[in-house]
């Protein structure tokens, strides 16, 4: 099963493809994860990225659309697609890409949440740095800063500040934001209200996968 995951940035995109991932063991791909591991090489492009991604704008489609081929090309099974696509060219990119793996998309999972909502969850985000778990410090009662898995001290991310993160929005409200009718005219968009618990938006995303063949 091959799933998109659309949603404001901080909406839990991430904490519902881990446990899609746990749960159907799909291939988890998050383009700003790959990003983010590119960064550690010290060259111009990764100088590049780390420019747009700091100023909550999108790296260009050619480094993005590179990434996502190499990763669906070497998926056997189904992809849960976490950060892509973000914009109509990406989209349009994607399904012409699994026309030729001879693949379809099943679904498009639309986490809906208001700005103010995910704004306070960017706030409270940590990450696992070793094993990439997340956490929201909001809503998880942490005594320490600790990954409950491997004991590493948790992370912000570079990018999760009040000013980047109301660039990002804007970039989301004006690229990604778009592909709500984009899917919904293909019949494959499905709304889930994120602004509540993760437990109970994993429920609705399990009615919702069950109801798919
Ligand atoms: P994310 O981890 O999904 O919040 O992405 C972090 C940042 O990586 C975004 O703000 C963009 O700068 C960049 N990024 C991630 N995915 C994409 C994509 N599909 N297209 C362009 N830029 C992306």
């Amino acid at each position: 099963m091959n799933i998109i995951l659309l949603a404001p940035p901080a909406a839990g995109k991430g904490t519902q493809a881990q446990f899609l991932v746990s749960k159907y063991h799909m291939k988890h791909i998050s383009t700003g994860e790959l990003l983010r591991k590119s960064l550690k090489q010290d060259d111009e492009i990764s100088k590049e990225i780390k420019e747009r991604m700091n100023a909550g704008r999108l790296v260009s489609d050619e480094i993005i659309l590179d990434l996502i081929a190499k990763e669906i090309e070497t998926a056997k099974e189904g992809v849960v697609l976490d950060g892509f696509p973000r914009n109509r060219v990406q989209a349009i990119e994607y399904e012409q890409l699994l026309q030729k793996l001879g693949q379809k998309l099943d679904v498009v999972l639309y986490l809906s949440i208001s700005k103010e909502v995910a704004k306070k969850r960017m706030k409270g985000r940590r990450t696992c740095p070793t094993c990439g778990k997340i956490y929201n410090m909001h809503m998880e009662e942490m005594l320490e800063e600790l990954c409950g898995s491997c004991h590493t001290s948790l992370v912000s991310r570079e990018d999760d500040n009040e000013e980047t993160f109301d660039l990002r929005y804007e970039t989301y409200m004006r690229e990604t934001d778009p592909l709500i009718s984009f899917y919904q005219e293909k019949g494959l968009l499905k709304q889930i209200d994120a602004s509540k618990e993760k437990e109970e938006v994993f429920k609705k995303i399990e009615q919702i996968l069950s109801t798919l063949s």
